[in-house]
C-alpha cells in the first residue's frame, strides 16, 4: 500500500497539473472503479451519474489527511454568472488502492489497456486528460460531499481519520494525550487512523526504532516523553522520505506504485528482518502484531517488562 509520503507526492504532482483546471467531461471505463473492495456490484447508473457530477466543475486543488487524497471541486466560474445558487463544493475521493496511478496525458496519447476512468481537463488554452490506471481494481474513485472533522474539510467518508502529523490541523500536544491513553500495544495504536492518520506499518516501525520503543509496549505504562520521541519520529521519517520522494514527476507524468522500492534507502528497521543494525549491529526481528508484520532490533528496543 503506498503510504503517506507516496499519497503526498502524488498529491504534489495531481495538484501542480489539475488546479485551476475545469473538468469539460468524463469517462468511466470501467464502473467497478466506483465501487470499493466490499462494494463490487455498481449499477451501470452510477457510472452515468460520476460523469454528471464531475461535468464542469473547476478543480480548486488537490488535497490530502493522512492516506486519503481528493480533488476539491467547486463551480465553474468560466460558465458565467449562474441563475442557480452557487453548487457546493464536493470532493472527488481517489483511493489508490494497492496499485492505482494517476497519470496526466494528452488527449492524443495512447489509452494503456488499465484505464479505469478519465478526466477531461481544460485549463486557459491547455487541454489535459487525467487517468486512472487500476490494473487489479483495488483502487476507488468517489464523489462526496465535504465535512467537517479534525479541523478541516474533508470528504464524508474521512470523517473518522484524524489529523496527520504532516497537515496544519495536526495537534501534537493532543495526539500525544490521546495515545498516552492507549492500553493496546504502541504498535497497534500507532496505526490507528482515528488517533493519528497517515502513519502505516512502514513508518511505525521506523518511528519505533529511531524512538528506541519496542512495539509491545503499552502506551498508558509508558513515560509520556517517550511517547512524544515516537510521535515526532514518526513525523520525521514521513518527512525525510517526502523530500527524498517529491522531485519525480518534471514529465507530464504523475505516478504511484506502493510496491515500489522507491523509499526504501531511508528506512532502518522495516524489511531488514535477519540483518544487522545499524546502530548495534544485533540481528533485526519480525514478529507478528495485529496480522502485521512488525520489524524491531531487540537490543535497542527493549522488551517492556510490567509487573
Ligand atoms: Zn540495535
Amino acid at each position: 500500500m503506498p503510504e503517506l509520503p507516496e499519497v503526498e507526492s502524488v498529491r504534489l504532482g495531481v495538484h501542480e497539473w489539475t488546479a485551476g483546471a475545469t473538468i469539460t467531461g468524463a469517462e468511466v471505463i470501467d464502473p467497478r472503479i466506483l465501487g470499493t473492495t466490499s462494494q463490487r456490484r455498481i449499477d451501470a447508473s452510477a457510472a452515468d451519474g460520476f460523469v454528471a457530477a464531475v461535468s464542469g466543475r473547476r478543480i480548486i486543488c488537490a488535497e490530502r489527511r493522512g492516506k486519503f487524497m481528493w480533488l476539491t471541486l467547486g463551480e465553474d466560474l468560466d460558465a458565467g454568472p449562474a441563475a442557480e445558487p452557487a453548487a457546493p463544493e464536493l470532493s472527488l475521493l481517489v483511493h489508490l488502492g494497492m496499485s492505482g496511478q494517476l497519470r496526466v496525458h494528452d488527449a492524443a496519447d495512447e489509452i494503456h489497456k488499465h484505464t479505469r476512468a478519465i478526466l477531461r481537463l481544460g485549463r486557459g488554452s491547455e487541454t489535459l486528460q487525467l487517468r486512472f490506471i487500476d490494473q487489479r481494481i483495488f483502487g476507488h474513485l468517489g464523489v462526496q460531499p465535504l465535512v467537517h472533522a479534525y479541523g478541516r474539510l474533508v470528504p464524508a467518508s474521512a470523517n473518522h481519520i484524524a489529523a496527520d502529523p504532516l497537515e496544519p490541523a495536526f495537534e501534537p500536544g493532543l495526539a500525544l494525550e490521546q495515545l498516552s491513553r492507549k492500553r493496546t500495544v504502541v504498535k497497534s495504536a500507532l496505526l490507528d487512523q482515528s488517533l493519528v492518520s497517515g502513519i502505516g506499518n512502514i513508518y511505525a516501525d521506523e518511528a519505533l526504532f529511531r524512538a528506541g520503543i519496542h512495539p509491545l509496549a503499552i502506551p498508558a505504562r509508558t513515560r509520556k516523553s517517550r511517547l512524544a520521541a515516537v510521535l515526532d519520529s514518526a513525523s520525521r521519517v514521513m518527512s525525510d522520505a517526502l523530500a527524498v520522494g517529491g522531485t519525480s514527476f518534471d514529465a507530464l507524468y504523475v505516478n504511484v506504485n506502493g510496491e515500489s522500492g522507491y523509499f526504501d534507502r531511508a528506512l532502518l528497521v522495516y524489511g531488514r528482518s535477519g540483518q544487522e543494525c545499524v546502530r548495534c549491529g544485533t540481528e533485526i526481528e519480525k514478529m507478528t502484531i495485529g496480522g502485521r508484520g512488525s520489524h524491531f532490533c531487540p537490543n535497542c528496543q527493549k522488551p517492556p517488562r510490567y509487573r
